[in-house]
């Protein structure tokens, strides 16, 4: 299989060039708010606040290796906002981690809590490196090192991590335990909210490892009722096969939808028969990427943005399609399952040619919606049925896409602004309820 980096094509091409391209995902989030907030006249203040984020937290903490040597690694925590409730967001472990992605990321998750209604505002935290070079024992080491290093920076009524690239449920006990253990004995129990994505049986919730991609299906399932769209024997290709992705292709199998051609960081395959979702996710789980999976012809990248079909599911990273791979596209719909996987130029050529597209803070807020529902059990000492979570995370996702679609029919604007524009307008009436201190 071919070896690609983590940047979109075009980016890669300027590179070849000599000419790297630094991709201002910040700035990108910047202006879709910026575009929201003149559409709906946000008090200026408002939005002077929402451009930068509240606290950029940068540690430095050494670790022992396996084989005795010390090594430096540099963490981040970028608190955006807890104007609605206290900071929320993931945990990133990648070697592509840096202080302008993570304040985009912090960003979103702020627009994305306000939009979900849920009392959380919005953070984003990490670590440069890749999971994959290291021990499983090295990484423990690291993780518990991180945690020790951002100290009282995390909390949980204060900023609560979850897993995110690179990071999972495992990752989330071990950030847990150590937590746990920097407070008092009497403490102890009571701080079991400090992340969520932990593993069921360490205070998660029944639901959370797939309700990122249940998130994606519900707001799939209403735009097909929409739009007189069956789901079943339908097809799609699907980048990125970890948490979300992975999850998604379970659950769209159910309703008859088939995945042609997939793709993660060791490469892409194709299948016309459409792969078997479940066999996939087995094959992931035990080698830890698709590379050497058998039921499938190994295609470029670029073949893999010209695969015909009705559905694309961005699951990896932010800055995937640009304009060239969106040029190639030939689909009906995409679903942001990742953060910010297109870029402003692909998202124009998208917009042009009439392609929908469910953004972002709407498509994959399941994971923080049930996040939400962790946290409240943690609190509550309660554990509820998968039937409860289920329920919930489907009101929720089904009101969230609703309350989007009538906004940008209402505006005419696309999803994506309606999306940012309702969650200004949210953080706004706070804000001017609140005013501010002193
Ligand atoms: P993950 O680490 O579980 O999986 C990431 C996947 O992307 C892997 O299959 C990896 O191989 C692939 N990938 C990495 N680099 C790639 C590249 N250059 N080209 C193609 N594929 C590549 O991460 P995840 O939790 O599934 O997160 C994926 C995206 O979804 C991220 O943008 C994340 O911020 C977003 N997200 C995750 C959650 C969640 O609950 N985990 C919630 C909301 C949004």
């Amino acid at each position: 299989m071919s070896t690609i980096g983590p940047q979109s094509a075009s980016t890669l091409a300027a590179k070849e060039h000599g000419t790297e391209l630094r991709y201002e995902f910040f700035k990108v989030i910047q202006d879709y708010a910026d575009r929201a907030a003149r559409m709906i006249e946000v008090e200026p203040w408002v939005s002077t606040i929402m451009s930068q984020p509240k606290n950029e937290l940068i540690v430095h903490f050494p670790v022992k290796m396996d084989d005795g040597t010390v090594r430096l690694f540099k963490g981040y925590r970028i608190q955006h906002s807890n104007i609605l409730g206290p900071f929320k967001g993931g945990m990133r472990f990648h070697e592509t981690v840096s202080l302008d992605d993570l304040k985009a990321l912090a960003a979103m998750m702020t627009f994305k809590c306000a939009l979900m209604r849920i009392p959380f505002g919005g953070s984003k935290g990490g670590i440069k490196f890749n999971p994959r070079s290291v021990s499983s024992t090295e990484l423990q080491r690291i993780t518990r090192r991180f945690t020790h290093a951002l100290g009282g920076n995390i909390g949980p009524e204060y900023d609560i991590p979850a897993p995110d690239v690179g990071t999972n449920a495992k990752t989330m006990a071990w950030m847990m335990d150590t937590y746990m253990n920097m407070v008092g004995n009497v403490e102890k129990q009571s701080v079991k909210g400090v992340v969520t994505g932990k593993p069921v049986a360490s205070g998660g919730t029944l639901g959370r490892e797939k309700s990122t991609g249940q998130g994606i299906v519900h707001c799939l399932t209403e735009w097909a009722k929409d739009n007189a769209f069956q789901l079943e024997g339908s097809t799609y290709i699907l980048q990125g096969f970890g948490n979300v992705g992975s999850n998604v292709a379970v659950l769209l199998a159910r309703l008859g939808s088939s995945c042609v051609a997939v793709g993660d960081h060791t490469g892409y395959l194709a299948n016309p028969e459409g792969f078997n979702a479940h066999k996939l996710q087995d094959y992931v789980h035990a080698r830890g990427s698709l590379q050497g999976y058998p039921a499938g012809k190994v295609i470029t990248r670029e073949e893999f943005f010209a695969t015909r079909a009705d559905i694309f599911l961005p699951c990896a990273l932010e800055n995937q399609v640009g304009e060239a791979e969106a040029r190639t596209l030939d689909v009906k719909i995409v679903v942001e399952g990742a953060n910010g996987p297109l870029n402003p130029e692909g998202e124009r050529v998208l917009l042009e040619d009439r392609i929908a597209i469910i953004p972002d803070i709407l498509a994959n807020s399941g994971g923080v919606t049930v996040s939400y529902y962790e946290w409240i059990q943690n609190k509550r000492s309660e554990s509820w049925s998968l039937e409860e979570v289920d329920d919930k995370l489907e009101r929720a996702m089904k009101r969230a896409y609703r309350d989007v679609v009538t906004f940008s029919r209402e505006h005419a604007c696309d999803l994506r602004v309606a999306a940012y524009a309702l969650a200004l307008q949210r953080i706004e009436s706070v804000y001017r309820e609140r005013e501010i201190f002193p």
